[in-house]
């Protein structure tokens, strides 16, 4: 058999372009495999824009939730504050099913409140999203996220969801997964919870019958929203889910002892229970001590000489303010932290460091909420866990107080006995996450005693600062805290 001689010149042609495609396919493959890394170096750098990015890499030891880092994103914009927190891990599905979940409420925010300003109705809006976590012994952890948004006017919404993680796999708990799959027990739990809500005398008056009656059948989805606790299990519910608005955001714990009998056998409550601490932030009410410290911290003013105080807000962060503290220090320079009690639970480490620095620690409530909105209750507790949270860490209570949004009234002040303290240079650094805008914007505003407002917790801010040092210290500037500048005026 002859070969055809244009088939075998086609053939020699399929043979160099299969040569190519190999040859560029494995160029390609080798170009992917050295993109990763040049690209996450990037993104370190350039955060503008990106304020998850900060925090995108994991440090497991900074976190007293191995494995769990809590991410912040906030906005002091007028009409569109909001302030997001949230839990990320080393589990990829986990994070992105939580940061989805947040970010689908920051859009509907802003595209509800653009809309509203579009009509000219512009009211001033607020989200707040927060989270609480809660670490069982079995190393599953439920961390209960709090959304709450307004609008203007009655719009809100409000609603409770909870996710699970392992620390040690990535598997996420599931309802199925504490009943063994059992469809007799999902039954059994049913009533169960049911028999919990309608004997409880408060909510049975609020139930929204044919809402609970569907919320509650045995069906699995049902019973999702649940915290696996040391000694029971926790059925979450939103506002109007199964009661009205008057019963708020009901909470049916069901102890473990009661649902022995159909938990799988890995759950089960052990012969003796091993007496563990709960990990998620227990109110706790106390009032506050102004530091015998700061007297003491005030004589060290000069009497003489341009003084500055800078202000840090809505930290810790392990990898920010650790880069603002060691800048703050080759300029020998004092600054004060107002701290978000939510994100000192997580890094106590970082704000012990900025105490053993000499700093002066400020308390920012614990979620960033608007306190001029907010129930007594509310203010009290947002302020109280946070000051007894930098105690826990520190060994000192705040001094100072800095309420979110620079959003004060009677109420709010009644609510605590630390110093307001407010600002009268705003840098922008929030909305701007610029380390040359920074600096102009310094250079621009700030006289002698002015009260600067930063925030610690963007890298284009912790970047930018040394120049700021450099630029005040070269006109003459002397970096206090607010309260030793409080103490010279
Ligand atoms: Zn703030």
């Amino acid at each position: 058999m002859s070969l055809n001689p244009r088939s075998s010149k086609r053939s020699r042609w399929i043979d160099i372009m299969f040569i190519v495609a190999i040859l560029s396919l494995s160029s390609l493959i080798a170009f992917l495999l050295l993109i990763p890394n040049s690209s996450k170096n990037k993104e370190n750098n350039i955060t503008a824009n990106q304020p998850i990015r900060a925090e995108e890499e994991v440090n497991e030891e900074a976190s007293v939730y191995p494995g769990i880092r809590i991410i912040t994103e906030t906005s002091n914009d007028v009409f569109t504050p909001f302030a997001i927190q949230y839990p990320q891990s080393d589990v990829p599905s986990f994070n992105k099913i939580v940061r989805e979940y947040t970010q689908k409420f920051k859009t509907l925010y802003l595209d509800e409140t653009k809309y509203m300003g579009e009509t000219k109705k512009h009211t001033k809006g607020e989200l707040n999203i927060s989270f609480e976590v809660f670490q069982n012994t079995t190393g599953d952890y439920s961390f209960v996220i709090h959304s709450r948004m307004y609008m203007g006017g009655a719009n809100g919404i409000s609603e409770t969801k909870i996710f699970h993680l392992h620390n040690q796999s990535d598997h996420m708990l599931t309802i199925e997964d504490l009943l063994a799959k059992n469809e007799k027990s999902l039954e059994i739990l049913s009533t169960r919870v049911r028999n919990a809500i309608t004997s409880n005398k408060q909510l049975s008056t609020y139930l929204l019958l044919n809402q609970f009656e569907v919320k509650t059948t045995p069906k699995w989805g049902n019973f999702t929203n649940f915290v696996l606790n040391t000694n029971s299990i926790d059925f979450y519910y939103s506002t109007y889910e199964i009661a009205s608005g008057a019963a708020g955001e009901p909470i049916i714990s069901i102890p473990l002892s009661d649902l022995n009998d159909i938990l799988a056998d890995e759950y089960k409550l052990p012969a003796i229970t091993v007496d563990t601490k709960p990990t998620g932030n227990v109110p706790k009410k106390e009032e506050h001590a102004i530091s015998e410290n700061s007297k003491d911290e005030a004589t060290k003013v000069p009497a003489t000489g341009k003084v500055v105080a800078l202000t840090f807000d809505d930290g810790p962060n392990p990898e920010t303010t650790r880069k603002i503290l060691d800048t703050l220090k080759k300029y020998n320079a004092k600054a004060t932290f107002f701290m978000l009690g939510s994100r000192v639970s997580f890094y106590p480490d970082v704000v012990k460091e900025i105490k053993e620095a000499g700093h002066e620690l400020g308390n920012h409530t614990w979620t960033h909420s608007d306190l001029t909105k907010a129930s007594v209750e509310k203010i009290a507790s947002e302020i109280n866990n946070t000051s007894n949270e930098i105690e826990k860490a520190t060994g000192s209570k705040p001094t100072v107080f800095r309420p979110p949004y620079g959003a004060v009234n009677k109420t709010v002040r009644s609510q605590t006995s630390l110093p307001v303290i407010l600002w009268d240079v705003d840098t922008l650094d929030w909305k701007y996450k610029d380390s040359k805008h920074l600096l102009e914007h310094i250079k621009t505003h700030v006289k002698d005693g002015s009260i600067v407002l930063m925030h610690d917790i963007h890298s284009s801010t912790a970047d930018g600062l040394d120049a700021v040092l450099a630029y005040l210290q070269g006109e003459g500037y002397t970096f206090v805290t607010v309260s030793e500048l409080k103490s010279k005026s």
